[in-house]
């Protein structure tokens, strides 16, 4: 076991509790001192005995392939030993376990973890026991093991996929793919790639085909696999399975020649939902859940029944319409903190780049006053440049306000406060005097965070307490 972080050492003790003898190491003291702490055997890889090494399990952020291959994977392949990651065991345990236990494997550029986070929510709602975790929340082995009739329902960044040869879940989920993290991956084209190998040996594939590469990826799912294609654009050539009009979501049905579409739910007034990456994020949840129930329909996925008739159900249209809207959202993604008087306050702090402010920002027709900055990104904001309009005042903080100000000027107004703080102060007083009948003080930074805080968590959590200190003041 190489890298012992939290997902490290829950796989050492799983391998441990499964007979294996391990092997753990890390370059750094801290994981040794930890894992050393908990019994492993802590040893330097350089000086083991590979001939006798049946697996290097790799932590995933371990680079595998680029920018280089850490120095254990050039050992392992120097001794023909395999590379797996911890997901792998977790594939390996339900393969001789119970191949049927429901399985959800979810993977994407964006909305990763809003769909993971929707997918479980629905299943939960609809009475099902679910086991969350992966890239989100917690390691894929703290979780309880497989079974048939507990769904796990497992985000996979592309590092995960990198290390996970045998995944075989039942419904593959591929949201998206643009170009990122292309320093791991070497080319957008092996980035995409590794995402596709979500689909190889899945039972049923739920593809978003909103951007060319994965529109390409849908067209080569196996013909005996079953395919939920979705879109929340327009540009489908062919009819989806699934597909919205403004914030409706509908299902198409196709029955022999007889052909229809069914209104699913409406994502309208749904707060932890706005915007229509994640009416993308909806379909892709919506679409898996509706493979999970075909799989059920077909028993090639054990799923327990939940209702008096005995039913194995999850598609129930109004009770998925009931869940979308009990969705709490995740933090710091366009999460609503309050109200004070008309103004609305959004926490967007994980939106550390233009490309997820953009999301932020078009989920309001206007009226937004919006705190931007931090540690600016190559680019700046001036992609963003059609939604200003929509923009009634920006308060810049940290870093990029100098960069950001030069963006704006001539167009938005916009306020160097320097601080978060002195921003949502002057963003509240501004909004509550402004005529505009919804304004939003909406933090969306289009920057990172670590100029002036640890982590985008922190620069959210600190939005969160100036908010409330505001509303306390407001009598609330
Ligand atoms: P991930 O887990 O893939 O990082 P999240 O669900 O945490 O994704 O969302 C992170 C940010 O990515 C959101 O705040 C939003 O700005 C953006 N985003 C979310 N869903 C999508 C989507 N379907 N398409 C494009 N961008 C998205």
């Amino acid at each position: 076991m190489f890298g012992l972080g939290g997902s490290g050492i829950a796989a050492a003790h799983s391998l441990v509790a499964g007979g294996a003898n391990v092997l753990c190491w890390d370059d750094g003291e801290a994981g040794r001192a930890r894992a050393r702490a908990e019994g492993f055997n802590v040893a330097d890889l350089r000086e083991a005995d590979w001939s006798a090494v049946a697996s290097l399990v790799l932590a995933p952020g371990v680079p595998l392939t680029h920018p280089e291959p850490h120095w254990t994977v050039v050992l392992a392949q120097k001794n023909g030993v395999e590379i797996i990651g911890d997901v792998e065991i977790f594939a390996r345990e339900r393969a001789a376990l119970c191949p049927d236990a429901p399985f959800i494997a979810i993977t994407g550029t964006n909305g990763k973890s809003t769909t993971t986070a929707l997918i479980a929510h629905l299943l939960s709602y609809l009475g099902h026991d679910v086991a969350m975790g992966g890239n989100i929340g917690r390691a894929i082995l703290t979780l309880g093991p497989p079974a048939p009739n507990r769904i796990h329902v497992v985000e996979m960044s592309s590092y995960q996929i990198d290390l996970t040869p045998t995944l075989e879940p039942s419904v593959a989920v591929l949201l998206n793919v643009t170009p990122d993290h292309i320093d791991r991956h070497g080319t957008l084209a092996h980035y995409a790639a590794v995402k596709e190998r979500l689909l190889t040996d899945a039972q049923a594939c739920a593809v978003g085909i909103d951007d060319a590469l994965t529109a390409a990826a849908a067209g080569r799912v196996a013909p005996d696999t079953r395919l939920y294609a979705f879109t929340a654009g327009h540009g489908a050539s062919a009819i989806p399975r699934l597909y919205a009009i403004q914030q409706s979501l509908f299902v198409h049905e196709q029955s022999g020649s007889y052909a229809s579409s069914e209104e699913i739910a409406s994502l309208d007034g749904i707060g932890t939902l706005r915007g229509r990456h994640n009416v993308q994020n909806a379909l892709a949840a919506l679409a898996a859940l509706r493979a999970l129930q075909d799989l059920a329909d077909g028993h090639q996925a054990a799923l327990r029944p939940v209702d008096t008739d005995g039913a194995r159900t999850v598609w129930t249209l109004q009770r998925l319409a009931e869940g979308l809207l009990s969705f709490p959202g995740l933090p710091h993604r366009l999460e609503e903190v309050g109200r004070i008087g008309r103004v609305l306050f959004i926490n967007d702090s994980k939106a550390t780049n233009a490309e997820a402010a953009e999301k932020a920002l078009s989920s309001f027709d206007g009226g937004i006053h919006w705190i931007a900055g931090g540690q600016p990104k190559s680019g700046g904001i001036a992609s963003l440049e059609t939604l200003f309009p929509r923009i009634a005042k920006a308060y810049l903080i940290g870093e990029a306000q100098q960069q950001f100000s030069a963006t704006l000027a001539g167009r938005v107004e916009a306020e160097r406060c320097g601080t978060l703080a002195v921003a949502v102060a002057k963003a509240a007083a501004d909004a509550a005097a402004s005529g505009a009948q919804l304004p939003v003080v909406l933090l969306s930074p289009a920057c990172a965070s670590f100029d002036q805080f640890q982590n985008f968590e922190a620069r959210g959590e600190s939005f969160r307490d100036s908010v409330r200190g505001l509303m306390h003041e407001a009598g609330q």
